[in-house]
């Protein structure tokens, strides 16, 4: 498989390396899982590794859902399960996590550190495209099951789709969490080289663009735009 395209582009959007890396040594590395180190470790032998969820921004996560007491999520964008992983770990032992990809062989690949983890349980990988599945959900779902959290981290054209879907299936007072947001830093100051860039990532440039302009104009969510990672913009259901 060919390199990713964007390899140029920082991975964080911390504009020094040393200052990322003694983030990652003091205060990241020592705190991860070992279970979490292992998935990590093996996703990187694959291509797009760079896709997963940094540990840095696991922390945070992890972190933001103990601070909830959240019991039961969503995940939209598995890959081979780091977020996923961090998520399971964080939640009590009767937790819930729906989690959908429409790609089920990164999940195996991420799988075995998840089950020694002792996670597997809380659970419920759906393989398939995210829409169709909010869409029966919200059919489905009653008031009291709804979700203390949603993290957001699939196809970015879509993400103000799952926006106005996750409003309904996230309970007031939950969170939703919108990865990549700062998208490589290319949402600002956008220079001349950049549309040298490829289409596809113009497109989901564009689209966070979009997405950041809408979700700090809609009056039902509270937000914050965390730039930790690629940029994490986290948003409270008001009403
Ligand atoms: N959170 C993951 C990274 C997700 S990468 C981690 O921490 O590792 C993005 C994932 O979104 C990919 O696995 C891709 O298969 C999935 N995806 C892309 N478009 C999707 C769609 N329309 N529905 C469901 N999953 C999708
Ligand atoms: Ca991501």
């Amino acid at each position: 498989m060919e390199r990713p395209y964007h390899i140029s582009l920082p991975k964080n959007i911390l504009r020094s390396d040393a200052l990322h890396e003694y983030i990652l040594e003091t205060s990241v590395y020592p705190r991860e899982h070992k279970q979490l180190k292992g998935l990590r470790e093996e996703t990187t032998k694959i291509p797009w590794s760079r896709m997963s969820v940094p540990p840095e921004e696991g922390l945070l996560l992890s972190l933001l859902l103990k601070f909830m007491n959240a019991k039961k999520t969503i995940e939209i964008g598995v890959f081979t399960g780091y977020s996923l992983l961090t998520t399971a770990l964080a939640l009590p032992n009767d937790g819930k996590i729906t989690a959908i990809d429409l790609d089920r062989k990164s999940y195996d690949i991420g799988l075995p550190f998840i089950q020694k983890a002792g996670v597997e349980h809380k659970i419920n990988f759906i393989e398939s495209e995210a829409l169709p599945v909010l869409d029966k959900l919200l059919h489905e779902m009653k008031e009291e099951d709804l979700y203390d959290f949603a993290f957001v981290d699939a196809d970015k054209t879509n993400y103000t789709k799952y926006h106005e879907r996750l409003l309904k299936l996230v309970k007031v007072g939950g969170a939703i969490a919108y990865d990549n947001t700062l998208w490589m830093g290319a949402v600002a100051g956008w220079k001349e080289e950049h549309d040298l860039l490829p289409t596809d990532f113009k497109i989901d440039r564009d689209a966070m663009v979009e997405l950041n302009k809408f979700v700090a104009a809609d009056p039902r969510i509270e937000i914050s735009q965390v730039p930790i990672g690629d940029g994490v913009t986290l948003c409270r259901r008001l009403y």
